[in-house]
């Protein structure tokens, strides 16, 4: 039986092991512990193994599991779709937000952002695949939100955040990580001073750290297989 204590050592491995093998520093790259759809005692037993930070996809779910754990000194972050009416409770409870992909979006966040809390940290979700039904920026139109993103008071924009088409194809994985590396170093080359690659999950990391990935994002690998489905909204 896997542990979720073994596993997410397995998964630290995985992460040094592709850092080493392109030449870069462990603490170059961070784990995000994907929790969503498991249980409040999956998230205790990854804290108590050394696991600080946690990804979430649904607010309602993430909310009521925050309650649940609020003894613990956890950093919270949503990576999932964002919908305005739910801006608020975002904006109150999560340091970070991976999944901005519009302006308006944006604007509520900041608005909403509580005044005793530090700015929110904020990823610009981009489009690499080119599928209609993903969410994201267009590449070309990153630039554009990364300067409406970056005017916003209570936000402070860190980088960008890809959820490529899955393949298992590690040239292709590759590529479409560079895609989003590139756009970064042009962003930087603007003016923007950017430091967060968020990319990268259970089946792709290791092509995510080769192409510059400074946080993944992993549930399975960690929790195990999920029982319903990741594209549902909430
Ligand atoms: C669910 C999810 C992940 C984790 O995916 P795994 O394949 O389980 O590692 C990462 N990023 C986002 C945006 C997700 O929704």
């Amino acid at each position: 039986m896997t542990t979720i204590t073994s596993a997410l050592q397995a998964v630290k491995h995985r992460i040094l092991a592709a850092a080493a093998q392109n030449g870069r520093a462990a603490q170059s790259v961070q784990l995000l512990a994907v929790c969503k759809t498991f249980p409040d005692a999956a998230v205790r037993e990854a804290f108590l193994a050394g696991q600080m930070k946690f990804g979430e996809s649904y607010v309602q779910e993430a909310l009521t599991k925050m309650a649940a754990l609020r003894d613990l000194p956890l950093e919270w972050h949503f990576i999932g779709p964002l919908q305005s009416n739910k801006t608020r409770q975002v904006a109150e409870n999560f340091a970070w937000v991976h999944s901005i992909d519009r302006t308006k979006i944006a604007e509520r966040l900041s608005a909403a952002r509580p005044a005793e809390l530090p700015p929110l940290q904020v990823c610009l979700q981009v489009n690499v695949s080119g599928e209609a039904s993903k969410g994201g920026v267009a590449p070309e139109k990153a630039a554009v939100l990364a300067a409406h993103v970056k005017a916003l008071p209570r936000l402070q924009l860190r980088g960008l955040m890809a959820i490529p088409a899955p393949t298992d194809d590690v040239t292709l994985q590759r590529r479409q990580f560079r895609i989003v590396a590139e756009l970064l170093a042009q962003l930087n080359r603007l003016g923007f001073q950017l430091d967060t690659l968020s990319m990268g999950m259970s089946d792709d990391m290791e092509a995510a750290i080769a192409e510059g990935a400074t946080i993944v994002r992993v549930g399975s690998a960690i929790f195990g297989a999920r029982s319903y489905p990741k594209e549902s909204s909430g």
